[in-house]
């Protein structure tokens, strides 16, 4: 028995949680995995019950948790509650609490949606990379200060700082991510001009001599955001710091065509979460038209990297791609000609593809 904690957070976490819930239903039909749910509060559904964003018993119930489904917090209803009270904080409690290291963020363009992206059909089609990016290290937990006066001015800073053992814990599951995909590892960091990346760059090197098998090539951060647009096929596996992450995943999403589509994995040593890249989306929230599949392809990660349920996880990513590919488009990546469907008719979809 696997035990999965759901959290549906706000807005149209409910209906997209729901959607996930009822595939993995589907594919545990068919092939046994003998999934259990325990559900529970996060965001500003837990601050309305219970006064607070994560209350001890969710964060508690995770830690228990084989994997943890989340949907998404925030909304207009709480933009005047205090700041460490806010939904979002959900959000970085539990990275915290439940050691969540690293956000794989995959971005695969299926053939029938590459008319959807930004970028020319020929640049995308057949895209299919994963960004590995460092989450709870780098300057956005290093020491700062947010106003001092020095030679006469305001001045305010904050401090990159990376030891070896938080980069060899990301470069270890970066290459190990590589091994099972298609064995190429790009990393990427700014060692022609900083400290920290040049530990970075001589750590993932070393741990490189352990993993014959996979491809590792270096990149500066400039250069990987050009080359993200000019020729994103290049890429299996990026791995980079939390900042260079933070911007080169947002990058990489859009890419994509729709981050209704987009699902993430959050690694941590006690159990790992996963969520869609997109918010709570307050505005088409309780209408049945958001999109689930960004939800439903976080619950394939799900089965592949806490369960090591592969085949379960292929089978929901090629529902969707056969759902996609047989017209079916919810609001957010509709155009004429394709027949529209809401949320419940997708799940529907898919699991009848399953
Ligand atoms: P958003 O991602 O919620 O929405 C942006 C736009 O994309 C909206 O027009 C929305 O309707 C659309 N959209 C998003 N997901 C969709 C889906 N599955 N199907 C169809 N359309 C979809 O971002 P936002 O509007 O900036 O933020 C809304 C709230 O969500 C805020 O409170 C924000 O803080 C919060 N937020 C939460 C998370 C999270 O829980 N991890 C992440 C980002 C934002």
């Amino acid at each position: 028995m696997s035990k999965i904690v759901v959290i549906p957070g706000d807005g149209i976490g409910k209906e997209i949680t729901d959607s996930a819930v009822e595939v993995l239903k589907t594919v545990d039909k068919k092939f046994n995995l003998n999934l259990e749910y325990e559900y529970h509060d996060a965001g500003g559904t837990a601050y309305d019950k219970f006064g607070v964003p994560l209350p001890d018993e969710t964060l508690e119930a995770c830690k228990k948790a084989d994997a943890v489904l989340f949907g998404a917090v925030g909304g207009n209803k709480w933009d005047n509650v205090k700041a460490e009270l806010r939904p979002e904080r959900a959000i970085l409690g539990l990275r915290k609490g439940l050691g969540l290291y690293a956000n794989l963020r995959p971005v695969k363009v299926v053939d029938s949606l590459v008319g959807n992206s930004p970028l020319k059909p020929e640049l995308v089609k057949g895209v299919d990379l994963v960004i590995v990016r460092e989450l709870v290290g780098g300057i956005y937990f290093g020491d700062r200060c947010e106003s001092e006066i020095k030679d006469g001015s305001e001045r305010a800073w904050d401090l990159e700082n990376y030891s070896v053992p938080e980069v060899e814990r990301i470069t270890k599951l970066a290459f190990e991510t590589a091994k099972i995909r298609r064995g190429k590892l790009t990393s990427v960091d700014k060692a022609n001009v900083l400290a920290t990346s040049r530990l970075w760059r001589r750590t993932v090197t070393k741990v490189a001599e352990n993993f014959t098998g996979v491809e590792l090539n270096h990149l500066y951060v400039d250069n990987c955001a050009m080359q993200l647009c000019v020729n994103p096929k290049q890429f299996d596996v990026i791995v980079t710091g939390n900042l260079f992450g933070d911007i080169l995943s947002d990058e990489a999403a859009v890419i994509g065509g729709s981050i209704g589509l987009m699902p993430s994995a959050s690694i941590g040593e006690l159990t790992s979460l996963y969520e869609p890249i997109h918010g709570s989306a307050p505005d088409i929230a309780g209408q049945g038209i958001a999109n689930p599949m960004g939800t439903i392809l976080s619950a394939a990660m799900l089965l592949r990297y806490s369960l090591k349920a592969e085949e379960a996880a292929k089978a929901i990513e090629a529902a969707i791609d056969k759902t996609l590919a047989d017209g079916f488009r919810t609001a957010d990546i509709y155009s004429d000609g394709f027949k529209k469907i809401g949320t419940e008719q997708a799940t529907k979809e898919i699991c009848s593809r399953i």
